[in-house]
């Protein structure tokens, strides 16, 4: 149809980063590629996600699809995973980076008691990633691209429970736009979406998660949490041919929760 016209998604090869289970945001933008005709490439960390990711699009036998691992506090696994895509697809158009990892105890002490490994951790797994994965994509990027990585408010501000992951979401923000401005000359675009808290595995990590849904749901301009379905289709926006002429931005998905006061 001329939506997908529009798009331009159909037969472009996306990497999709991050899919620990049907509930991961990661899993909302690889269902929505698939519906719109992209291949998707998967990449997981665990062997328990890929056996989720195999169920996962067991619907969707009409499509190219394929499972690579890669944990990206390694540069070898990173290197691994994007030469064995490289090697089956020849060229990558986009990738969705919804990849970040934190100590638990570094959420719930005060963060005056963060740990010099669990900064370092943070940072390497949550933001580090981006430049990395960048790196390793970018000789398979020939016909430009977009890539997309998952941030949140607590990049900007002070949110309780949020702490180092916030630190290293300001320095993932920060990293997309040097990325955006470095990378922009080879056509490749760089931009993150900052979505609302919604209810994953890794939202588990973040104490009294309860509470911050229910402040959103009192204070967001549009009165109700977002789900994995908005951010994924502003996720297929800003790697469609729709969002050419966008780089280096952070957009919220959010309610419009982050202009309250
Ligand atoms: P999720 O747990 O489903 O996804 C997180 C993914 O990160 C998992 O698939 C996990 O395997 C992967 N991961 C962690 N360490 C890794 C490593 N070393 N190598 C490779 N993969 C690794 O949770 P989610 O909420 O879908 O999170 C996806 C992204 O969205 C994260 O960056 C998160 O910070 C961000 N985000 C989430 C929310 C929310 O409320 N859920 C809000 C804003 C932003």
């Amino acid at each position: 149809g001329m939506s997908m016209n529009l798009l331009q998604l159909e037969n472009k090869n996306i990497v999709v980063m991050g899919v620990a289970n049907e509930r991961s945001i990661a899993w909302g933008v690889a269902k929505r590629l698939l519906e719109v005709g992209a291949n998707v490439i998967f990449t997981y960390r665990k062997e328990r996600s890929k056996g989720k990711i195999e169920k996962q699009i067991a619907n969707y036998t009409e499509h190219k699809t394929a499972i690579v691992e890669c944990d990206v506090n390694s540069d070898d696994s990173i290197a691994q995973a994007f030469e064995t895509i490289g090697n089956e697809f020849n060229v990558i158009h986009g990738i969705v980076h919804s990849v970040a990892f934190a100590h638990a105890e570094d959420l719930r002490n005060r963060f005056v008691e963060t740990s010099r490994e669990g900064y370092a951790f943070a940072q390497d797994t949550s933001a580090y990633s981006l430049i990395a994965v960048a790196k390793a994509a970018k000789p398979y990027m020939t016909e430009g691209g977009s890539i997309v990585t998952m941030s949140y408010l607590g990049a900007e501000r002070v949110l309780e429970g949020y702490n180092v992951m916030g630190v290293a979401k300001a320095a993932l923000e920060a990293s997309m736009r040097y990325l955006a401005a470095d990378i922009g000359a080879d056509n490749i675009r760089v931009n993150a979406i900052s979505a609302g808290a919604i209810r994953t595995l890794a939202a588990k990590g973040v104490p009294s998660f309860n509470q911050i849904l229910h402040k959103i749901e009192e204070t967001a301009p549009l009165k109700r949490n977002t789900n994995q379905e908005e951010v994924a289709d502003m996720t297929i926006v800003m790697l469609s041919h729709l969002s050419r002429g966008v780089t280096g931005e952070t957009i919220y998905i959010d309610s419009g929760y982050n202009i309250m006061g």
